[in-house]
């Protein structure tokens, strides 16, 4: 739930999951929708699905319980390096750390070593000093996390109260690494709505936006400096985030009875389904049509 997403924003939602679904085997018995159900409004609904069938592996596999070894947690759906080593951690004192963006820039500093060449062979490193002279793993990587978001934080880091400062190269060093900021990326959507006279608009998964490539969308079309399109008229021109993507979005409509057959008509006032925001933005804006 936590990813890409607040924790005051998570925790009614947390909440509310974990007391319908308390473990594995509860969560594994529950139907797709009643997951997505509980997770509406969070977005991102792969993390739902990806949960629900990794709910499903560890009752069948592996008796209900999560497996300890790191590799093998790292084979669940959605799970990756940092979810994988953070699991350990946390649920089994496994001494090793999760590389967030907090975590790599502490290590960072502390090699003085550029934070996008921070990966787990420097982490391998570090253990062998000792870094895991403790059996409380599990607070550690906590540690580590809250040490790097409010210690040795982005823009000033408070390295005269810091316990590493004697042997922290980039407090020591006259030539001190620079922070390399999260890299913006600029995207030109041409987003198309087929509209009926019902207040329907046709929607599709067959779409390359890869990161929305879950969800019904209306035509879309990358990369398109091409404003005068015919038959389509131009409704608005509005910018939308998604993560590190500015998207620069032309969005267009026509109103037609026949639509491509890889379409399936909605209702526009039915936008309360499990749509990202990114397609709620645009049901609002051609709602105005009607
Ligand atoms: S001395 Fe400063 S830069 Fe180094 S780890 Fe501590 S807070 Fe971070």
């Amino acid at each position: 739930m936590l990813q890409q997403t607040q924790v005051k924003t998570v925790i009614p939602y947390f909440e509310k999951f974990i007391k319908k679904y308390e473990n594995f085997n509860s969560l594994s018995k529950a139907s797709e929708n009643k997951i997505l159900k509980l997770w509406e409004g969070l977005g991102y609904y792969r993390r739902a699905r990806n949960l629900l069938a990794t709910s499903k592996i560890i009752v069948k596999k592996y008796n209900s319980k999560l497996p300890r070894r790191i590799d093998e947690i790292k084979t669940l759906p959605g799970i990756g390096d940092y979810t994988s080593n953070v699991l350990a951690a946390l649920i089994y004192n496994t001494p090793t750390l999760a590389l967030d963006g907090n975590v790599k820039r502490v290590i960072s500093r502390i090699l003085n070593k550029e934070i996008n060449k921070i990966n787990f062979k420097h982490f391998k490193n570090i253990n062998k000093k000792n870094l895991f002279n403790t059996n409380r793993n599990a607070d550690f990587v906590e540690a580590m996390m809250e040490f790097g978001a409010l210690v040795c934080n982005a823009k000033i880091p408070k390295c005269e109260m810091c316990p590493f400062k004697k042997n922290c190269r980039f407090y020591n060093s006259k030539k001190k690494i620079k922070q390399i900021k999260k890299e913006i990326i600029n995207k030109n959507l041409n987003i198309f709505c087929y509209l009926s006279k019902k207040g329907e608009i046709a929607l599709t998964k067959k779409n390359s936006l890869g990161f929305l490539n879950e969800f019904n969308l209306p035509k879309v079309e990358t990369n398109k400096c091409n404003t005068n399109f015919k038959n389509w008229k131009l409704l608005s021109k509005y910018k939308n985030f998604i993560s590190n993507k500015k998207l620069n979005i032309n969005l267009y409509y026509q109103f037609s009875e026949n639509i491509p057959s890889n379409y399936s008509w909605y209702s526009i006032k039915n936008n309360n389904e499990f749509m990202p925001s990114f397609t709620k933005k645009i049901f609002k804006q051609v709602s105005v049509l009607f």
